[in-house]
């Protein structure tokens, strides 16, 4: 269960971060790392991926340090399943902290 659940928080995390600004693969591998996830590049570069390939995220490249560089932004798209998700996610809080 954890597992399928995972990859869909690890998503809206990444939307959370990318709708304020740009995010590289690097940095959200140190983000989701304050937060407990391990992720390595493997897991993060694809789902970075799938979400520009759905278009959840945009993405250009920069270079910075004469190395190229990919920054992800969210979408408007992105912004709407992040404004839906951020309810749904408020709803089932309530539900399951209200004690
Ligand atoms: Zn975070």
């Amino acid at each position: 269960m954890i597992r399928r659940v995972l990859p869909g928080f690890m998503g809206l995390h990444v939307l959370h971060h990318a709708s304020g600004g740009e995010v590289t693969g690097k940095l959200m591998m140190e983000e989701l790392a304050k937060h407990g996830y391990k992720t390595s590049p493997g897991t993060i570069y694809p789902l970075l991926h799938r979400m520009e390939d759905m278009g959840l995220l945009k993405s250009r490249s920069e270079v910075r340090n004469g190395r190229r560089v990919r920054l992800y932004r969210a979408t408007p798209r992105g912004e709407k399943l992040l404004r839906e998700a951020k309810e749904k996610v408020r709803e089932l809080c309530m539900e399951i902290l209200r004690e």
